[in-house]
């Protein structure tokens, strides 16, 4: 196994040779393919709608949509109109252009809780610009996040402690996902302090089974915030234009104070977003924030650009038939080879874990087969459905995913 990948990935191996002397570790954060199987590359060369290719030219249908950031497929056309558009006239300027305030107008006239947007680079901007704005409005400092959630890598909420202080984190109280009263319990604890309530769409960390949220569990948070006048901050960063059109939570008739965006609304181009009410608009005034490149006009285009087909096509939809059909094809597959597994999350974002799964050997094993047949998915992160994706890829990639369930049954 290990030479065949040596052979397959040859370009790959001298590219981590060179960046072994010149890259701390040879790679760092969430990109680094330590850990993971031999059979993935750690670097890549390009991509198109729903495939990607590495630097020794294997190709793969994409499952991981560059961990998030791809929504509509890879080089989607017209975002790539948009952005070659723009990218002629200027990019980062001495003052944004006009697509910034065209993009605040479309965000606030889609979700429900917007009444106005401002615009950074990564979902860490968002997320640490909604706390800040959330103490900026209440001059309190407590924030309730869920155990285990991701929120950025920032040092209030990397989730490693090397090179944080203790003081970073002085004023996070956890409570856990889906349960109101451990919620209620960490307000409790806040006291009169309580600037913020943190909390994702859905239960998304890495390598546990998705969890939708319990109706009761959205209300209750929305109520403790009400009654407290702390802010309800919805961490959309990840599951933003992919669960519908508008703000994750719309469907269930919970509006956050704020939320952040970034990840998919600019299809791969670097954008983020934070999302307030009226409310909060004088506490987003008195901040402070900005970025070198926050109000570069590309990313903007591409965001128009990204938002207008999500909508025109029906994107959500679509994801959502794609990833059904993939989700149900596997599960019949598993059951076929007599493994038990277990599908989690919304369907645009599947993931799957193996019963009695020790250290996610079998895991290992079942992703490490899908890469060599070209299938791009992850043992223990949640996989990315994109709007490319076609009855074909999804019958291809389960050409592969029969092949990697016999590996798996195999090496039991
Ligand atoms: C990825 C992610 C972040 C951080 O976004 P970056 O762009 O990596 O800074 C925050 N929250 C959630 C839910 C995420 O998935």
């Amino acid at each position: 196994m290990q030479d065949n990948a040596r052979v397959r990935l040859r370009e790959d191996q001298q590219l981590r040779e060179r960046a072994s002397k010149v890259i701390p570790g040879g790679m760092y954060g969430h990109q680094s393919v330590q850990g993971l199987p031999a059979s993935y590359p750690q670097f890549m060369a390009r991509g198109d709608g729903a495939r990607v290719w590495d630097v020794d030219g294997n190709e793969y249908i994409d499952l991981m949509c560059s961990y998030g950031p791809v929504l509509l497929g890879h080089h989607h056309p017209r975002v790539e109109e948009a952005v070659a558009k723009q990218a002629a006239l200027a990019d980062a300027q001495n003052t944004p252009s006009a697509r910034m305030v065209e993009l605040a107008e479309t965000f606030t006239s889609r979700v429900e809780h917007a009444d106005w947007a401002m615009f950074c680079k990564n979902g860490t901007d968002a997320t640490t610009t909604c706390v800040s704005i959330a103490r900026a409005a209440t001059g309190r400092r407590k924030v309730l996040v869920a155990k285990g959630a991701y929120h950025g890598s920032a040092p209030w909420c990397t989730p490693r402690i090397a090179g944080v202080t203790a003081e970073d984190r002085v004023n996070l109280i956890q409570y856990r996902y889906n349960d109101a009263s451990s919620a209620e319990a960490a307000a409790e604890e806040a006291g009169d302090d309580l600037a913020a309530v943190m909390v994702s769409p859905i239960r998304h960390d890495l390598g546990v089974d998705l969890e939708i949220p319990d109706p009761d569990f959205a209300t209750r948070l929305r109520r403790l915030c009400d009654r407290t006048g702390a802010a309800l901050i919805l961490d959309d960063v990840r599951c933003g234009l992919r669960l519908n059109n508008g703000g994750s939570w719309e469907y269930l008739g919970v509006q956050p104070d704020l939320s952040a965006w970034s990840k998919a609304i600019a299809n791969g181009y670097a954008l983020g977003a934070v999302l307030g009410t009226d409310a909060l608009q004088e506490a987003a005034r008195a901040i402070y924030v900005t970025g070198s490149f926050w109000f570069a006009s590309v990313p903007m285009a591409a965001s128009l650009a990204t938002l207008q087909v999500v909508e025109e096509e029906d994107i959500v939809a679509r994801m959502l038939k794609m990833g059904s059909a993939l989700r149900d094809g596997m599960a019949a597959q598993a059951k076929a080879h007599g493994l038990e597994v277990c599908f989690s999350g919304p369907p645009q974002m599947p993931f799957m874990t193996f019963g009695a799964d020790q250290n996610f050997a079998m895991a290992g094993v079942f992703s490490d087969a899908a890469m060599r047949g070209g299938v791009w998915l992850h043992p223990r992160h949640n996989w990315f459905v994109s709007g490319a994706m076609t009855e074909a890829d999804v019958e291809q990639a389960l050409q592969t995913t029969d092949a990697a369930f016999a590996a798996v049954a195999a090496a039991q």
